[in-house]
């Protein structure tokens, strides 16, 4: 059986005001896998992980994301992949529902998947009807979830996503995930979790100072 590479970065450089945040990164992800990204703040996780999205230029070496060579183009990488960053992504005049309804449209989805993904986040009743301004910040990082959910995305890129959320959410997130996986999507995310992350993961990767290496 052949192993399918959703991922593969050989010697990456990525320079921000002439500062390498990533330093000559190399490492690949193959489909099916659920890999961390461990390491100390400002090591370069979350530049790794934007990267991941084609939202940075490469200045050096070479980067493929689901096929997508990132030197050449990057906006064809990022229908595909579903990001997860510090800031939630959302429209926050909008409520839940019409923010879940407005990415369903984007990506086909109906409102069956919009529901059940509310339900999976714990947002349904009275919450779908909330404005997301009017969110607490735990139920706010539960929409976007919810989002990334109904996106179903080939690759989720996720920064911190326990961070916020009360027990049984991260819960909720730890099944998401696990059943994304089961649906055929790859996942790589950063985490200071080190427990529940290393439980959740089938690899790990340690990021030092914009380099990579396995755990
Ligand atoms: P943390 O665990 O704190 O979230 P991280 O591993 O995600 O850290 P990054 O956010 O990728 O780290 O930052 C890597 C380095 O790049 C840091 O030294 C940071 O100061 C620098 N950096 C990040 N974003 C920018 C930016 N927009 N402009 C300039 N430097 C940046």
């Amino acid at each position: 059986m052949t192993v399918e590479k959703v991922l593969e970065f050989i010697d990456v450089v990525i320079v921000y005001d002439n500062f390498p945040a990533v330093a000559g990164a190399t490492f690949s992800v193959n489909a099916g896998e659920i890999v961390l990204l461990q390491g100390a703040n400002g090591a370069g996780k979350t530049t790794l992980l934007r990267a991941c999205a084609g939202l940075l230029p490469i200045a050096r070496g070479s980067a493929n994301v689901l096929g997508c060579d990132l030197r050449l183009d990057r906006l064809a990488v990022r229908s595909r992949v579903g990001l997860l960053g510090h800031a939630n992504g959302l429209f926050q005049d909008l409520t839940v529902l019409e923010n879940m309804l407005f990415w369903s449209r984007l990506v086909g989805a109906n409102r069956n998947d919009v529901d059940q993904a509310m339900d999976a986040m714990g947002l349904s009743g009275r919450l779908s009807q909330t404005q997301v301004a009017k969110l607490s910040a735990g139920q706010r990082r539960r929409c976007a979830l919810a989002s990334l959910i109904v996106r179903r995305a080939q690759l989720w890129l996720l920064d911190e996503p326990h961070a916020g959320l009360d027990a049984q959410g991260r819960d909720e997130l730890d099944k998401t995930l696990r059943a994304a996986r089961d649906a055929g999507a790859t996942v790589i995310f950063a985490s200071h979790e080190i427990e529940r992350a290393s439980a959740l993961a089938t690899r790990s990767l340690i990021v030092t100072s914009g380099t990579v290496k396995q755990a």
